[in-house]
């Protein structure tokens, strides 16, 4: 069933806010995005005010969530710097995102933290790492969800978060097209699927939906995705991050507990530079780089096993070294590792004794060995 921007409007009219005026003449609000029963908006306000808008954002959700029609409400309350570079250089405001289950979405209530401050640690889960690249398109999602497959081969309990919240390819990947349930804590069921549980937005949102958020929407929906999940006991859950090092996975990187980072390039010169940039981004808010993983290495023929070095192999290996981070390894540029992925069935999964899958278990041990005392610990 439909549902009006007028009726969201009417709704929102009735929510008190701490400036002694209705929610829709405090201009605080994003633009809103309602229909098919789904409805998605921000409240933004300084930093500073936050806290004391917490229990309006509650009282927003609830309004919204009681107008007849209503399946799927998702309101995000973002604490907003006052315009500083960072904030200069956001993204616009989103036009056409699509509601979110019916769970609430927040920032933490401080606004900014600072640049040492980490949340806390997700109850039951030992590691949690950031799978991130410069930029993308470099296999940075099809990278993670063979790793995290390459971990479970080690016999770890480990989930999958897609966090790349503006082009999620944990569906496609999986070939996930179900919606999570909540469990009686509310909390989202995440999918499990080749025995990885496995949480993305592309579960929540409309596909080909495009998405074009602020940098603290961002912020808000992947908290959500981390701490409103039942993820249960994992030793390591592995985060397909947002390409890039904006600010949005600067954020990222600071707020998320992360034991470690693996940063994923292709041999190019230029996405190298962009590695770079990603190596600078943990450093800067203290995450342990786990390695490097140079992917689309070299090219292998699937017809005669020829091996080309079609962007001259090796140059995330020599960054590696030069950077004094250890290199985790190369991954080819191989026919099957694409068509399995596109197919739902990631290479290691479909072809668990070839030698992608063996590459990825490797890789997936270097991992591991890293880990091994917050696993242990845990
Ligand atoms: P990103 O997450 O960095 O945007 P994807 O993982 O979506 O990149 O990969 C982009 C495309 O490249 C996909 O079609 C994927 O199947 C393909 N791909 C990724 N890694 C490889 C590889 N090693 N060999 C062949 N194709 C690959």
């Amino acid at each position: 069933m439909g549902v009006t921007q007028q009726q969201v409007q009417d709704a929102l009219a009735k929510v008190a806010t701490p400036r002694g005026v209705a929610l829709t003449n405090a201009n605080v609000l994003s633009a809103i995005t309602a229909g098919d029963g789904k409805v998605f908006f921000s409240i933004n306000v300084e930093a500073a005010e936050a806290r004391a808008w917490e229990s309006v954002r509650a009282a927003a959700e609830a309004a919204v969530r009681a107008i007849p029609g209503v399946e799927v409400a998702m309101v995000a309350l973002t604490a907003e710097r006052k315009a500083g570079p960072a904030a200069a250089a956001a993204p616009p405001p989103h036009r056409h995102a699509h509601g979110v289950q019916n769970v609430a979405a927040h920032r933490p209530p401080q606004g900014a933290p600072s640049p040492m401050s980490k949340q806390a640690e997700i109850p039951g889960v030992a590691a949690i790492i950031a799978v991130a690249s410069g930029k993308g398109g470099v296999g940075k999602s099809t990278t993670a969800i063979n790793l995290a497959l390459g971990l479970r081969d080690l016999g770890l309990r480990v989930g999958l978060l897609d966090a790349d919240i503006y082009g999620p390819s944990v569906p496609r990947l999986t070939g996930i097209h179900e919606k999570p349930q909540l469990n009686d804590e509310r909390k989202m069921i995440p999918l499990s699927r080749f025995g990885l549980s496995i949480m993305s937005i592309g579960f929540l949102v409309e596909e080909e939906t495009a998405m074009i958020w602020r940098g603290p929407m961002v912020m808000s929906a992947i908290t959500q995705m981390l701490r409103d999940v039942a993820w249960g006991t994992l030793d390591v859950l592995v985060v397909d991050m947002p390409p890039g090092t904006g600010d949005a996975q600067l954020t990222l990187a600071q707020n998320v507990p992360l034991k470690g980072a693996i940063i994923i390039s292709t041999p190019q010169d230029l996405s190298l530079i962009d590695a770079r940039r990603g190596l600078a981004m943990f450093k800067k808010v203290n995450v342990p780089v786990l390695g490097i993983i140079e992917n689309m290495s070299y090219f292998q023929c699937p017809h005669c096993g020829t091996q080309s070095d079609i962007f001259g192999h090796g140059g995330a290996r020599h960054e590696a070294e030069r950077l004094a981070v250890p290199f985790l390894g190369e991954i080819p540029l191989h026919m099957s590792i694409r068509t399995t992925s596109d197919a739902g069935t990631p290479v290691v999964e479909s072809e668990p004794d070839g030698p992608h899958a063996a590459i990825y278990r490797a890789i997936g041990a270097k991992v591991r060995d890293q880990l091994k005392g917050a696993i242990a610990a845990a």
